[in-house]
């Protein structure tokens, strides 16, 4: 499905450029257009797939291109008093030809967690195509003003979007890896899982697979549940066999076939199980899911119905969920088959709980610290006996 890509605040843009890389590498046409807004201007010059016309700086009278720091409040303020800046920029989109909006932030920092769910309602206001925010979490490590500013603007975010699908930091970091590579690898996941869910409504359906090709519908229809989404995903290396190879030539051609359909069968179902129970973008029950959606992408003669039939009622038993859909991304010459599953409406998750919990203390201990501090700093600046006047 085509997409107009909206990254606020550095993770945002960092995502969104390289999604459009990754659209340009794979040929993949989801990202129909592509947008980065930040309050810092280093930031925005470090992208390098953006154009230049399509990166808006916000906020220039209140931080001078600086940054909010991690001022979440600061940077939803800013977001609203220059959304007419970030609009000129939409305004130049062929918004007739995208599917969806794809507002993308990290939640855990000051200019996209408090400026993302202000440009949504603003989207949602304006247009009627469907507004998704995609959320990252920060690690559990990043300390208690990230935590609290990622629980504050995931209330928020998931409120003004259709759908909120979200990747968690703390599921992916790797210990003793610089931050910087860290991320590059953390995002790089990412962008495959949301790459080959999106491009799965792209593909034109050709004659041989016409009947079970995914349709950017039924992406819509599975989101349409609205809430909190997660992604699965698992791969296999697949060998691009010739017909009238040795193997074939032994066993003769039909026996061949059929043996290649169970085991492509067999493949398909154990992909999905590997995908819907391995790590998922945000951990959680996956009991419970409101929708969901098998995408089963590869070289066409790796993939077949039965095994996407078995793949979609093994999750229907898993989700309990009736609205369980399934098709092909037929991805010719890929040298992988890859299943990715997207579960919408998921309630059941342990880690937003945590996150708040945290986010509560966080919260309770700066009040605190600050009281106390202001206490202190009465305590040192007078001098106790009242014999000393200010200035004025
Ligand atoms: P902002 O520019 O003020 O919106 O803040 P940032 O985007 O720099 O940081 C917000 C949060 O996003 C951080 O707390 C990290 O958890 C996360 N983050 C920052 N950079 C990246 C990145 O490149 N990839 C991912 N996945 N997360 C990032």
């Amino acid at each position: 499905m085509k997409l107009a890509m909206i990254g606020f605040g550095q993770a945002g843009g960092k995502i969104v450029d390289k999604f459009v890389e990754y659209d340009q590498r794979h040929g993949s046409g989801i990202v129909r257009a592509a947008v980065a807004v930040n309050t810092a201007k280093a930031d925005l010059m470090g992208l390098e797939h953006i154009p230049d016309e399509q990166r808006v700086l916000i906020g220039q009278s209140r931080v001078k291109g600086h940054g909010v720091g991690a001022d979440n409040e600061l940077g939803a303020e800013i977001a609203e008093e220059d959304i007419d800046e970030v609009q000129g920029a939409i305004d130049a989109i062929p918004v007739h030809e995208v599917d969806a909006f794809l507002v993308v932030a990290g939640l855990g920092g000051g200019t996209g967690s408090g400026g993302a769910p202000v440009l949504a309602k603003h989207l949602k206001r304006i247009y009627t195509e469907p507004v998704y925010g995609l959320g990252v979490l920060p690690g559990s490590d990043e300390g208690g003003i990230y935590t609290l500013n990622a629980a504050r603007s995931f209330q928020t975010f998931v409120r003004e979007v259709d759908n909120l699908l979200v990747f968690d930091n703390d599921a992916w970091r790797k210990t003793g890896e610089s931050v910087q590579g860290g991320y590059d690898e953390i995002n790089d996941e990412i962008v495959r899982r949301f790459g080959i869910l999106f491009g799965a409504g792209e593909v034109e359906a050709g004659q041989e697979v016409a009947e079970s090709v995914v349709d950017s519908s039924e992406i819509i229809n599975t989101l349409n549940s609205g809430g909190v989404s997660t992604v699965g995903y698992a791969s296999e290396e697949v060998e691009e066999q010739q017909s009238g190879g040795l193997l074939s030539r032994l066993t003769g051609g039909e026996e061949n076939d059929s043996l290649d359909t169970a085991h492509t069968t067999n493949r398909i179902t154990s992909l999905v199980r590997k995908a819907a129970l391995g790590r998922l973008t945000l951990p959680c029950e996956i009991e419970g899911a409101e929708r969901a959606l098998l995408v089963m992408a590869g070289p066409p003669r790796h993939l077949n119905r039965k095994g996407i039939e078995r793949g979609r009622k093994w999750l229907e038993e898993q989700t309990g969920s009736m609205e369980v859909r399934g098709g092909d991304y037929p991805v010719t010459g890929s040298g992988f088959v890859a299943g990715v599953i997207l579960l919408s409406g998921v309630t059941n998750v342990p880690r937003i709980k945590e996150l708040q919990q945290v986010a509560i203390e966080a919260q309770d201990n700066i009040e605190e610290i600050r009281e106390e501090s202001e206490e202190n700093l009465e305590n040192l600046v007078d001098d106790g006996e009242d014999e000393l006047e200010s200035l004025f």
